[in-house]
Protein backbone atom coordinates (compact mmCIF):
# COMPACT_ATOMS: atom_id res chain seq x y z
CA UNK A 1 0.00 0.00 0.00
CA UNK A 2 1.65 3.59 -1.08
CA UNK A 3 1.19 6.60 1.53
CA UNK A 4 -1.26 8.74 0.80
CA UNK A 5 -0.52 12.63 1.11
CA UNK A 6 -3.61 13.28 2.19
CA UNK A 7 -4.44 17.42 1.36
CA UNK A 8 -4.36 20.06 4.20
CA UNK A 9 -4.82 23.66 4.94
CA UNK A 10 -2.82 25.56 7.05
CA UNK A 11 -4.28 29.12 7.51
CA UNK A 12 -5.57 32.06 10.10
CA UNK A 13 -9.32 31.95 11.17
CA UNK A 14 -11.79 33.05 13.18
CA UNK A 15 -13.65 30.74 14.92
CA UNK A 16 -17.28 32.12 14.28
CA UNK A 17 -19.67 29.59 16.42
CA UNK A 18 -19.47 26.35 17.78
CA UNK A 19 -21.66 23.40 18.45
CA UNK A 20 -21.31 20.07 20.66
CA UNK A 21 -21.01 17.08 18.57
CA UNK A 22 -21.24 13.64 19.80
CA UNK A 23 -20.35 12.88 23.33
CA UNK A 24 -16.89 14.78 23.33
CA UNK A 25 -16.44 16.62 19.74
CA UNK A 26 -17.64 19.93 18.65
CA UNK A 27 -18.40 21.19 15.04
CA UNK A 28 -17.12 24.68 14.44
CA UNK A 29 -17.56 26.91 11.64
CA UNK A 30 -14.71 29.43 10.74
CA UNK A 31 -13.60 32.54 8.38
CA UNK A 32 -10.19 31.92 7.30
CA UNK A 33 -8.05 33.89 5.43
CA UNK A 34 -7.14 31.75 2.61
CA UNK A 35 -10.30 29.37 2.62
CA UNK A 36 -13.19 31.26 2.80
CA UNK A 37 -16.02 29.66 5.17
CA UNK A 38 -15.04 26.57 6.34
CA UNK A 39 -16.69 23.94 9.13
CA UNK A 40 -14.50 21.54 10.47
CA UNK A 41 -15.24 18.73 13.04
CA UNK A 42 -13.07 19.11 16.40
CA UNK A 43 -12.49 15.57 17.54
CA UNK A 44 -12.50 15.28 21.38
CA UNK A 45 -12.23 19.06 21.42
CA UNK A 46 -14.69 18.93 24.53
CA UNK A 47 -12.11 17.22 26.95
CA UNK A 48 -10.44 18.82 29.25
CA UNK A 49 -7.11 18.01 27.94
CA UNK A 50 -7.33 17.78 23.84
CA UNK A 51 -5.41 20.12 22.18
CA UNK A 52 -7.97 21.52 19.94
CA UNK A 53 -9.82 22.69 23.15
CA UNK A 54 -8.55 26.36 23.16
CA UNK A 55 -8.99 26.77 18.94
CA UNK A 56 -13.31 26.23 19.20
CA UNK A 57 -14.24 29.16 21.37
CA UNK A 58 -15.88 31.77 19.54
CA UNK A 59 -13.88 34.85 19.08
CA UNK A 60 -10.67 33.90 18.69
CA UNK A 61 -8.41 34.38 16.02
CA UNK A 62 -6.55 31.41 15.67
CA UNK A 63 -3.71 29.68 13.28
CA UNK A 64 -5.31 26.36 12.18
CA UNK A 65 -4.60 23.07 10.48
CA UNK A 66 -7.56 20.98 8.48
CA UNK A 67 -8.07 18.69 5.97
CA UNK A 68 -9.10 19.71 2.58
CA UNK A 69 -11.15 17.74 0.94
CA UNK A 70 -13.97 19.31 -1.67
CA UNK A 71 -16.23 16.14 -1.11
CA UNK A 72 -17.09 16.60 2.25
CA UNK A 73 -19.02 19.25 4.29
CA UNK A 74 -16.91 18.82 7.08
CA UNK A 75 -13.17 18.95 7.53
CA UNK A 76 -10.96 17.81 10.14
CA UNK A 77 -9.53 19.89 12.24
CA UNK A 78 -5.73 18.77 13.11
CA UNK A 79 -4.20 20.80 15.23
CA UNK A 80 -2.89 24.92 15.54
CA UNK A 81 -2.58 27.53 17.97
CA UNK A 82 -4.48 30.82 19.43
CA UNK A 83 -3.15 34.07 17.66
CA UNK A 84 -5.42 36.14 20.01
CA UNK A 85 -8.11 36.06 22.67
CA UNK A 86 -10.36 38.94 22.72
CA UNK A 87 -12.04 37.72 25.59
CA UNK A 88 -8.86 36.71 27.68
CA UNK A 89 -8.16 39.71 29.89
CA UNK A 90 -11.03 40.87 31.91
CA UNK A 91 -13.46 42.23 28.84
CA UNK A 92 -16.24 44.59 29.93
CA UNK A 93 -20.16 43.33 28.91
CA UNK A 94 -20.42 45.73 26.09
CA UNK A 95 -16.96 44.47 24.77
CA UNK A 96 -18.32 41.20 24.84
CA UNK A 97 -21.34 42.33 23.28
CA UNK A 98 -19.69 44.22 20.11
CA UNK A 99 -17.30 40.64 19.63
CA UNK A 100 -20.64 38.53 19.43
CA UNK A 101 -22.14 40.84 17.70
CA UNK A 102 -19.62 41.04 15.17
CA UNK A 103 -19.14 37.66 15.16
CA UNK A 104 -22.96 37.00 14.20
CA UNK A 105 -22.77 39.52 11.45
CA UNK A 106 -19.79 37.85 9.43
CA UNK A 107 -21.59 34.36 10.06
CA UNK A 108 -24.82 35.84 8.51
CA UNK A 109 -22.80 37.56 5.83
CA UNK A 110 -22.20 33.93 4.68
CA UNK A 111 -22.86 33.10 1.05
CA UNK A 112 -25.64 30.18 1.32
CA UNK A 113 -24.20 27.26 0.92
CA UNK A 114 -20.67 28.06 1.17
CA UNK A 115 -18.35 25.38 2.38
CA UNK A 116 -14.73 25.22 1.38
CA UNK A 117 -14.91 28.03 -1.08
CA UNK A 118 -11.65 29.61 -2.17
CA UNK A 119 -12.52 33.00 -3.58
CA UNK A 120 -9.20 34.19 -2.13
CA UNK A 121 -9.37 37.84 -2.78
CA UNK A 122 -12.88 38.28 -1.17
CA UNK A 123 -11.89 35.52 1.62
CA UNK A 124 -9.33 37.48 2.95
CA UNK A 125 -10.27 40.80 2.56
CA UNK A 126 -13.72 39.66 4.84
CA UNK A 127 -11.04 37.82 7.26
CA UNK A 128 -8.63 41.03 7.12
CA UNK A 129 -11.23 43.24 8.57
CA UNK A 130 -12.08 41.30 10.92
CA UNK A 131 -8.67 40.35 12.22
CA UNK A 132 -8.16 44.39 12.38
CA UNK A 133 -11.48 44.72 14.51
CA UNK A 134 -10.34 41.98 16.65
CA UNK A 135 -7.64 43.31 17.72
CA UNK A 136 -8.45 47.22 18.10
CA UNK A 137 -11.49 45.53 20.15
CA UNK A 138 -9.25 44.00 22.57
CA UNK A 139 -6.67 46.42 22.83
CA UNK A 140 -6.00 48.32 26.52
CA UNK A 141 -5.91 51.52 24.25
CA UNK A 142 -9.32 51.01 22.70
CA UNK A 143 -11.18 54.21 23.13
CA UNK A 144 -14.58 53.61 22.27
CA UNK A 145 -15.92 49.85 21.68
CA UNK A 146 -19.38 51.74 19.98
CA UNK A 147 -17.23 53.46 17.93
CA UNK A 148 -14.92 51.02 16.85
CA UNK A 149 -17.95 48.67 15.90
CA UNK A 150 -19.75 50.68 13.83
CA UNK A 151 -16.61 51.03 11.68
CA UNK A 152 -16.60 47.33 11.72
CA UNK A 153 -20.51 47.76 10.25
CA UNK A 154 -19.35 50.44 7.82
CA UNK A 155 -16.31 47.87 6.28
CA UNK A 156 -18.97 45.09 5.97
CA UNK A 157 -21.43 47.49 4.13
CA UNK A 158 -18.22 48.72 1.96
CA UNK A 159 -17.33 45.24 1.17
CA UNK A 160 -20.36 44.56 -0.41
CA UNK A 161 -20.44 47.89 -2.49
CA UNK A 162 -23.20 49.30 -0.39
CA UNK A 163 -21.85 52.13 1.95
CA UNK A 164 -23.98 55.10 2.58
CA UNK A 165 -23.89 58.00 0.12
CA UNK A 166 -22.82 60.89 2.32
CA UNK A 167 -21.12 63.49 -0.48
CA UNK A 168 -24.75 63.95 -2.14
CA UNK A 169 -28.35 64.02 -1.34
CA UNK A 170 -29.50 59.98 -2.53
CA UNK A 171 -32.65 61.59 -4.11
CA UNK A 172 -31.72 64.78 -6.28
CA UNK A 173 -27.90 64.39 -6.22
CA UNK A 174 -26.87 68.01 -5.33
CA UNK A 175 -24.22 68.28 -3.35
CA UNK A 176 -24.47 67.73 0.15
CA UNK A 177 -22.07 71.29 0.88
CA UNK A 178 -24.25 73.38 -0.38
CA UNK A 179 -27.56 71.51 1.60
CA UNK A 180 -28.74 73.61 4.65
CA UNK A 181 -27.49 71.32 6.95
CA UNK A 182 -30.18 71.69 9.60
CA UNK A 183 -32.93 69.88 7.82
CA UNK A 184 -30.61 67.47 6.53
CA UNK A 185 -31.88 63.75 7.52
CA UNK A 186 -30.09 60.10 6.77
CA UNK A 187 -32.16 57.70 4.53
CA UNK A 188 -31.23 54.27 5.72
CA UNK A 189 -34.02 53.20 2.78
CA UNK A 190 -32.67 55.19 -0.16
CA UNK A 191 -28.98 55.07 0.97
CA UNK A 192 -27.52 57.74 2.98
CA UNK A 193 -27.69 61.45 3.57
CA UNK A 194 -30.93 63.31 1.83
CA UNK A 195 -32.09 67.20 1.74
CA UNK A 196 -35.01 68.49 3.33
CA UNK A 197 -36.76 69.29 0.91
CA UNK A 198 -36.58 66.26 -0.78
CA UNK A 199 -37.49 64.56 2.29
CA UNK A 200 -40.78 67.23 2.12
CA UNK A 201 -41.35 66.33 -1.47
CA UNK A 202 -42.30 62.42 0.23
CA UNK A 203 -38.73 61.22 -0.98
CA UNK A 204 -38.48 59.57 2.01
CA UNK A 205 -40.82 58.15 4.63
CA UNK A 206 -38.51 56.37 6.96
CA UNK A 207 -35.64 58.39 7.23
CA UNK A 208 -34.09 60.17 10.21
CA UNK A 209 -33.04 63.43 10.99
CA UNK A 210 -29.07 63.53 10.76
CA UNK A 211 -27.48 65.72 13.30
CA UNK A 212 -24.17 67.61 12.98
CA UNK A 213 -22.00 65.67 15.39
CA UNK A 214 -23.20 62.21 13.59
CA UNK A 215 -22.52 63.49 10.49
CA UNK A 216 -18.74 63.53 11.25
CA UNK A 217 -18.57 60.67 12.95
CA UNK A 218 -19.96 58.89 9.68
CA UNK A 219 -17.77 61.02 7.79
CA UNK A 220 -14.68 59.70 9.52
CA UNK A 221 -15.51 56.22 9.10
CA UNK A 222 -16.37 56.72 5.51
CA UNK A 223 -12.67 58.20 4.73
CA UNK A 224 -10.99 55.69 7.15
CA UNK A 225 -13.07 52.97 8.29
CA UNK A 226 -11.67 50.92 11.15
CA UNK A 227 -8.10 52.82 11.52
CA UNK A 228 -10.71 56.32 11.25
CA UNK A 229 -12.46 54.40 14.70
CA UNK A 230 -8.89 55.11 17.08
CA UNK A 231 -9.29 58.78 17.31
CA UNK A 232 -12.88 59.40 17.64
CA UNK A 233 -15.05 60.06 20.16
CA UNK A 234 -19.05 60.76 20.21
CA UNK A 235 -21.21 62.25 23.04
CA UNK A 236 -23.77 58.63 24.31
CA UNK A 237 -26.66 60.67 21.96
CA UNK A 238 -24.47 60.82 18.94
CA UNK A 239 -23.41 56.95 19.07
CA UNK A 240 -27.16 56.34 19.31
CA UNK A 241 -27.56 58.10 16.85
CA UNK A 242 -24.70 57.20 14.77
CA UNK A 243 -25.95 53.48 15.60
CA UNK A 244 -29.55 53.39 15.15
CA UNK A 245 -28.77 54.96 11.23
CA UNK A 246 -26.23 52.17 10.68
CA UNK A 247 -28.68 49.89 12.00
CA UNK A 248 -31.70 50.44 9.89
CA UNK A 249 -29.14 50.76 7.00
CA UNK A 250 -28.11 47.26 7.37
CA UNK A 251 -31.58 46.18 7.87
CA UNK A 252 -31.91 47.70 3.91
CA UNK A 253 -28.84 47.07 2.41
CA UNK A 254 -27.05 43.61 3.80
CA UNK A 255 -28.56 40.44 2.92
CA UNK A 256 -29.75 38.43 5.82
CA UNK A 257 -28.97 41.34 7.96
CA UNK A 258 -30.87 41.57 11.26
CA UNK A 259 -29.91 43.18 14.90
CA UNK A 260 -27.25 40.73 16.46
CA UNK A 261 -28.90 39.48 19.60
CA UNK A 262 -25.74 40.47 21.73
CA UNK A 263 -26.61 43.88 21.49
CA UNK A 264 -29.82 43.44 21.83
CA UNK A 265 -28.61 42.04 25.05
CA UNK A 266 -26.38 45.23 25.58
CA UNK A 267 -29.00 47.79 24.99
CA UNK A 268 -31.34 45.70 27.47
CA UNK A 269 -28.72 46.15 29.99
CA UNK A 270 -28.53 49.78 29.25
CA UNK A 271 -31.75 50.60 29.62
CA UNK A 272 -32.09 48.94 33.41
CA UNK A 273 -30.53 51.36 34.23
CA UNK A 274 -29.93 49.81 38.11
CA UNK A 275 -26.25 49.97 37.79
CA UNK A 276 -25.99 53.10 36.75
CA UNK A 277 -24.53 52.42 33.47
CA UNK A 278 -26.83 53.44 31.29
CA UNK A 279 -25.84 55.39 28.56
ZN1 LIG B 1 -32.36 66.16 -2.39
Amino acid sequence: MGVLTRPAASTDALVLRAWPCGETSAVVSLLTRDHGYVKVIAKSARQARSQLRPLVEPGRLVNVEFSLDPGRELQYLRGGGVELDPLGSAPTLERSAYLLGALELVDRCRPAGALVRDDSGGAADLFGVCDAFLRMLSSPTCPDPALVFFAFEWELLARHGVAPELSHCCACGRERAGLCAATLRFSAAEGGVMCGECARGGADAGGRPLGDDALVVLLALDAQGLEGSRGLAAEPATRREVGGHLHRFLGYHLPGYRLPAALDMLRAAKGNGSQGNAA
